[in-house]
């Protein structure tokens, strides 16, 4: 009789982690900005980027999705009506500013110099960095949406308060999403509907995909039933990677996410008919997917495979 022990530790996949991090900066792909999950990017790695972005953009072109771009900060009051702050209050983030007069400045030039924290002569600025890149879409949609609905094509910055020395997990990095608002049939349909080719375009870049329920780091005791009917329902499927081999847990690098009437009840969007909107995302997480090729495919793009550098057109 054999005792089979367990292969891997989570140490291994540090170990793995660490040496993926190792790697992309001694090729210089990444720049480390002294912050763990905050880097600056290569000529090469923007190269890729851009190619996974337009490869992304290409295999959506048929939704004929209208163009929206925001900055990387949103309003308090529409970041209040996302109920962001109620699941994943360790994940966001608050811009503070100083508002102060001459003492309070002389203050907080005391402090720096006594080799302090100055931080806490900052007021909360009533905006907030953006977790996710389509929460400021739906305060413009407030009313009655057109018959079909509307479709949405928005890449912008996401931050999470996430440090972490895996590469594959940033503090900021950028989404590409695809969003529709319309009726419960037409945002399932929106969702489910384009499983299939998001998966075949992640696929044509040479990386093993599997597409599985999502289970988001809900906080707290509250968050565990989130997360149970996050699962449940099948709410959200992400679509994963093996980046550190077939031992470890795969990393999600897309996802397909149903919202039904959280944003329409929220915002006060309705349909033509008159029902609450519902909504759905496909996202590209692209610094994720940028970052799996390097780990698939080597840090020189000149020497990946034909059909991958074929597919993003590098
Ligand atoms: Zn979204």
């Amino acid at each position: 009789m054999t005792i089979t022990e367990p292969t891997t530790t989570a140490t291994d996949l540090d170990a793995a982690r660490a040496d993926l991090r190792a790697r992309l900066l001694g090729d210089g792909v990444l720049i480390d900005l002294g912050s763990p999950g905050l880097y600056g990017r290569s000529g090469v790695f923007e190269r890729v980027y851009q190619a996974v972005d337009a490869a992304a953009v290409r295999s959506q072109a048929d939704l004929d999705a209208d163009v929206l771009r925001f900055p990387p900060v949103e309003p308090l009051a529409s970041f209040e009506r996302t109920d962001y702050i109620a699941s994943f209050p360790d994940l966001a983030a608050a811009i503070s500013a100083f508002t102060g007069d001459d003492r309070t400045h002389r203050a907080l030039l005391a402090a720096r110099e006594r080799g302090e924290r100055w931080e806490s002569f900052l007021e909360p600025a009533d905006l907030m960095l953006t977790p996710a890149v389509c929460h400021p879409l739906y305060g413009l949609l407030t009313g009655t949406l057109p018959a079909g609905g509307r479709t949405f094509d928005i890449v912008g910055d996401s931050f999470r308060r996430e440090p972490s020395l895996d590469p594959m997990r940033l503090q900021a990095f950028h989404m590409h999403e695809f969003v529709h608002v319309g009726t419960a049939a037409s945002a399932r349909a929106h969702r489910d509907g384009r499983i299939a080719r998001l998966r075949e375009t992640l696929e044509s870049f040479g990386l093993e995909i599997d597409v599985v329920p999502a289970n988001d780091p809900f906080f707290g005791r509250v968050g565990q039933m989130l997360a149970r009917n996050q699962v449940e329902q099948a709410l959200k499927f992400e679509f994963v990677t093996p980046v550190y081999g077939p031992d470890h847990e795969p990393t999600a690098i897309s996802s397909a996410n149903l919202h039904e009437d959280h944003f329409g009840t929220s915002f006060g969007i309705r349909t033509a008919d008159g029902d609450v909107a519902h909504s759905a995302c496909l996202a590209f997480g692209l610094e994720r997917i940028t970052i799996a090729l390097f780990a698939r495919h080597g840090s020189d793009p000149v020497s990946w495979p034909a059909n991958v550098r074929a597919a993003l057109a590098l």
